[in-house]
């Protein structure tokens, strides 16, 4: 059974979770984890306001001001691990997910959608596209092929995207290495993929809305939880509100696949570019492969050169500085 215990004068919610809910956990907190472990816990993570942490035993502590709705969240997860919801039965788990997938009231409409690439490579930017898909257009980009960009090929994207890049409406924005790692440096503490993330979406989404009067719906590929989106932005003076979050965004409507495509597009354009800038082939991800191109960049231009072309605080360059 599931019990829940609210110590409501410290904001102290604590619980006990199944391993498939540990295991989620483990993945969801993993940027913010930090160094130290308290004894008996697995983890500890620093979220926002909230710190959690997971021990050995399954049980876990949510702390802080805000722990209360960062704990829903998992509460429901683990009610729905643990069988105490009604989940659908594996054997119509294919149908019931198709059904979740395409909302037919949402898929032609005419809307905005942004997806962003990058984040999860050593090298190279982080590239956030907002676009625009009118329902008209829907049939002429799915003839075209356009689709999840991860289902996509790079030769294939580069060979989709100019075919339709002239006739939808699209704001890009690019964060060099430059400057996400002056940023890094400036919050040090607070190194945070997806607050990030939250700025740059929100950055190319004021932008297309403010250009684009008939839309529908505003879709972002959910990377958050909504209200951590809109408490990373709760600093910043024009924040587009009316968004909807989805998960498998690409899939919901074609502005959020247009918009993953672009950022795709443009990343791919600036891999070719730092190539020919160093003299070999940057590879995508963080990788071993990743960890030797790095030290023959420190070889061949100093360490300086990772700076302009690399994300400094990924754990690659431990690896890569290491002798
Ligand atoms: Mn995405």
């Amino acid at each position: 059974m599931l019990v829940v215990i609210r110590v409501q004068k410290n904001n102290v919610i604590s619980f006990k979770v199944s391993e498939k809910t540990m295991e989620m956990m483990d993945e969801e907190f993993d940027w913010c984890k930090r160094d130290k472990v308290p004894e008996y816990a697995k983890w500890q993570a620093k979220d926002g306001d909230t710190v959690v942490t997971l021990y050995n035993s399954g049980k876990v502590v949510f702390q802080g001001k805000d722990a209360d709705i960062a704990s829903d969240f998992w509460i429901t997860t683990e009610k729905i691990n643990s069988g105490k919801v009604d989940v659908k039965s594996s054997g119509d788990k294919k149908k019931s997910e198709k059904i979740n997938t395409i909302k037919p009231d949402i898929y032609y409409s005419s809307s905005i959608g942004s997806d962003e690439v990058g984040t999860g490579d050593f090298f190279g930017p982080i590239v956030v596209t907002a676009s625009f898909v009118s329902k008209c257009d829907i049939e002429f980009l799915e003839k075209l092929g356009v689709k999840d960009s991860k289902k996509l090929t790079d030769e294939q994207i580069l060979d989709i995207v100019p075919k339709f890049i002239k006739k939808i409406p699209y704001e890009s924005y690019v964060l060099s290495n430059e400057s996400y790692n002056e940023y890094n440096k400036k919050y040090k503490e607070d190194i945070n993929m997806n607050k990030i993330k939250s700025l740059l979406h929100n950055k190319v989404l004021y932008k297309l809305s403010n250009k684009i009067m008939n839309y529908d719906h505003i879709i972002v590929d959910e990377f958050a939880k909504p209200y951590l989106y809109y408490n990373y932005l709760k600093d910043v003076p024009n924040v587009v509100r009316n968004i909807e979050f989805f998960t498998k965004g690409e899939d919901k409507h074609l502005s959020v696949a247009c918009a993953s495509l672009i950022s795709r597009y443009i990343f791919i354009n600036e891999f070719d570019k730092l190539s020919k800038d160093v003299g070999f082939t940057i590879p995508k991800g963080a990788g071993n492969n990743v960890d030797e191109i790095g030290k023959q960049i420190i070889n061949k231009f100093g360490f300086d050169k990772l700076k302009q072309i690399a994300k400094l605080n990924f754990k690659n360059i431990e690896k890569i500085t290491r002798n």
